[in-house]
């Protein structure tokens, strides 16, 4: 038997850092939402007790390192499984981006597991797990869209936002997400918007979701990297209602409504920047 699962992108409309944690974690509070950028996970069970990770695409590590990897290992763990596991992987999410790619295939590969195995695992339980593996693999398991807190484990979901487009821009350099944090000024941080978001949200307010969109690592990616400040402006110029760079980047995305638009933005950044993506929000649970 085989269990295919699309494991789909995030973006933050919000990333609120509150306060360096003794534990060296900082407490955030963001919220997020899916995007219809997926890849695509496909799991058989084997006989003979290992984790085999079959991914043709570069920089995907096949061993241990693979989010997906350690979250199966984690569920043989915890249910004391001695069956092996294949799991393959088809990345279409650009890799190191700042859209969850690796925490999004680790949550696909503990619901399919789940299936597969009939685990009866329920959401919470599930996502649990995941957090074993990284802060965003909970929210993963839940998907649609969900205000995110702690190091961004504890998760609550909320109704989704309007739907709308979302070019999405990677420029051809990887970020370090501890590097983003390690340079980050936590005396320094501008208003915390998540409350604002939330309310936008629920009034199904795009231009209000706009006027909110905030992300406390921006500046700080923006300064090491020039060329996603670029993208930016790009995006504005090109008529994006909204811009913001996603988690700690590099990856930017622009929001629009208008279908007129989006060939627009599209166009202007594809001169580039080789990554653009224009996809829908899903921001629903799937
Ligand atoms: P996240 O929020 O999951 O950290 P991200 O978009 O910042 O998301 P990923 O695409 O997950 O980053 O990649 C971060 C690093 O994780 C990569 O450099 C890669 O070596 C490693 N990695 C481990 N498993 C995977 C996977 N399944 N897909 C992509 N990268 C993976």
């Amino acid at each position: 038997m085989r269990v295919t699962l699309k494991a789909p992108a995030k973006i933050n409309l919000t990333l609120d850092v509150l306060s360096k944690r003794p534990d060296g974690y900082h407490e955030i509070e963001m919220v997020m939402t899916t995007v219809d950028l997926a890849d695509r996970i496909s799991i058989t069970s084997l006989e003979s007790d290992r984790i085999i990770i079959d991914c043709p695409t570069a920089y995907v590590p096949l061993d241990e390192r693979n989010h997906a990897f350690q979250a199966a290992k984690f569920v043989k763990e915890k249910f004391g499984i001695s069956r092996g596991v294949h799991i393959q992987i088809e990345k279409n999410i650009p890799i190191a981006a700042g859209l969850a790619g690796g925490s999004s295939d680790a949550a696909a590969t503990i619901k399919a597991l789940n299936q597969l195995w009939n685990l009866k695992m329920g959401v919470k339980e599930m996502a649990d797990l995941g957090a074993k593996v990284g802060s965003d693999v909970s929210f993963c398991i839940y998907g649609g869209t969900a205000i995110a807190r702690g190091r961004g484990e504890q998760i609550q979901p909320i109704a989704p936002p309007p739907s709308c487009w979302v070019v999405l821009a990677k420029p051809p350099i990887g970020v370090s997400t501890a590097d983003v944090y390690g340079a980050l000024n936590v005396a320094q941080l501008g208003p915390c918007k998540t409350e604002d978001m939330v309310g936008a949200i629920k009034h199904k307010d795009f231009k209000e979701i706009c006027s909110n969109l905030s992300n406390h690592l921006e500046s700080v990616t923006l300064n090491l990297y020039p060329e996603v400040k670029r993208i930016k402006e790009t995006m504005r110029r090109s008529g994006a209602e909204g811009v913001l760079m996603s988690g700690s980047g590099p990856t930017v995305f622009a929001l629009t409504e208008k279908d007129s638009k989006v060939n627009r933005i599209y166009n202007g950044l594809r001169g580039f920047c080789k990554e653009v993506y224009a996809v829908r929000l899903l921001g629903e649970n799937m």
